[in-house]
């Protein structure tokens, strides 16, 4: 930014190390004054529409008053108490709630602060499952290509190898049982047969269900997931679903997982668990897997507790968020974003260069062959009133489910508009 940037741009920005960012010759961020609804507003005075929910979390849009109330009357009660001995009304009240909502047995909540944190603990949770019933060597995952699953170490180790952000740490990384996505019939088999082969050193198949997000918005059938399942339960091998891109009403239904009536034995949830105000993420088990950590013997006991799990606060605003989706039509605007989406997008398919054009629930992408200059087209769609950063070869929207309709034809017509230039080039 240059001329109208605030002081503070000036001043601070120099010192902020960006994510995902090559700080020498990306371009540099956009001063953002505040937010409303599905709004972003620039401190130069534009507007954009966010086609990504602020990475997938601002589900209610930004500034709903009934987050921001519970944020601060809790803030005002109690913003934190550690966890370790001592417990607030929001962090068992959301265990409660989460558990009713859940399928299955899955009622036993894990507290931590990002979504890569809560894999780790599922990860740890499904190697100490085996230990603590006396299995030794099940410290291996099975996991897929395009998956993704976050940035700190184990949460690495299962992401796509080659694909993902983490390549260059393969030699610090645990190597783990990587699978393609299956199918059809005949590829369930043959993971099926890989999960045979493997089964005694296996602690979980991890996956994110129906929608591989930031492996490039790759959606597989409910069929897939439950086959999948099935292998899981022949083979004895439990099931980690990632649903922190998929949880709350992003592929359609509250959790991806119930399209397929899959229960899995363990689930993290994250990003949109309080509408995208504060950082939160949970890891819940079954039954089953908890009560293998009930036991005489403290070292089954769970060693994990981040400073600040179960903190009160963003407990409250996921507590509100909640509210939200009982009292707001959330599955239904869902399939609206999908519905306008699909049909403006299916333009898109005959242009020379696109590939695919996918919409599942309120995701709609459009995968190009690459390489893309993601800076020009970041460019293209500010231009045009859009906040969308692409992923890779894939220009996609997941808006805030409270995007007027007003401003999705905006949003589509700015996708289709940016691709068919694209094509052009
Ligand atoms: N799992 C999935 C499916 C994700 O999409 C992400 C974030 N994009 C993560 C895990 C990691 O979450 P966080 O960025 O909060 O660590």
């Amino acid at each position: 930014m240059s001329g109208g940037a605030p002081a503070w741009y000036e001043t601070g920005v120099p010192h902020v190390w960006l994510p995902y960012t090559q700080m020498r010759t990306s371009a540099p961020p956009f001063a953002v004054a505040r937010t409303d609804g599905a709004h972003i507003h620039l401190a130069d005075g534009r507007i954009l529409i966010d086609a990504v929910s602020s990475w997938w979390t601002a589900c209610h849009g930004y500034n709903h008053p009934h987050l921001r109330a519970a944020l601060e009357a809790q803030a005002q009660r109690l913003p934190h108490v550690m966890l370790g001995g001592l417990i607030a009304e929001p962090t068992a009240r959301l265990a409660q709630r989460l558990a009713g909502l859940l399928p299955g047995t899955l009622g036993h909540v894990f507290f931590s602060e990002s979504g890569s944190v809560s894999v780790e603990i599922a990860m740890k949770m499904a190697i100490q499952y085996w230990l603590n019933q006396g299995e030794r060597g099940r410290t291996s995952f099975v996991c897929f290509r395009n998956g993704y699953h976050g940035d700190t170490s184990g949460a690495m180790s299962v992401c796509d190898p080659l694909e993902g952000m983490h390549g260059m740490f393969a030699g610090y990384l645990r190597e783990q049982i990587v699978a393609d996505l299956p199918r059809d019939a005949a590829t369930l088999r043959a993971f099926d047969a890989l999960l045979a082969s493997r089964r005694r050193e296996a602690a979980a198949v991890i996956m994110e269900p129906l929608v591989q997000c930031a492996g490039g918005m790759k959606v597989h059938s409910p069929e897939i997931l439950s086959g999948i399942a099935a292998s899981c339960r022949r083979h004895g091998v439990l099931l980690l679903l990632d649903e922190i891109a998929t949880g709350f009403g992003r592929t359609g239904s509250l959790f991806a997982c119930q399209q397929a009536e899959v229960v899995p034995d363990i689930i993290t949830l994250s990003k949109a668990l309080t509408g995208g105000t504060l950082a939160l993420a949970v890891t819940v088990a079954s039954d089953a897997v908890f009560d293998a950590f009930l036991s005489d013997d403290a070292a089954h006991a769970l060693m994990h507790g981040p400073t600040f799990t179960g903190n009160p606060l963003a407990c409250a605003v996921a507590n509100a968020s909640l509210d939200l989706f009982e009292r707001e039509p959330r599955l239904e605007q869902a399939r609206r974003i999908g519905e306008v989406l699909g049909e403006a997008l299916a333009a898109c398919r005959a242009l020379p260069g696109v590939v695919d054009v996918r919409v599942k629930g309120a995701i709609a992408a459009i995968q190009l062959a690459g390489p893309l200059d993601l800076s020009a087209l970041r460019r293209d769609f500010v231009a045009r009133g859009v906040w969308l950063r692409p992923l890779g070869d894939v220009v996609y929207a997941m808006p805030p489910f409270v995007i007027e309709d007003r401003d999705l034809v905006t949003l589509a017509d700015a996708m289709v508009e940016v691709v068919r230039a694209w094509s052009r080039r």
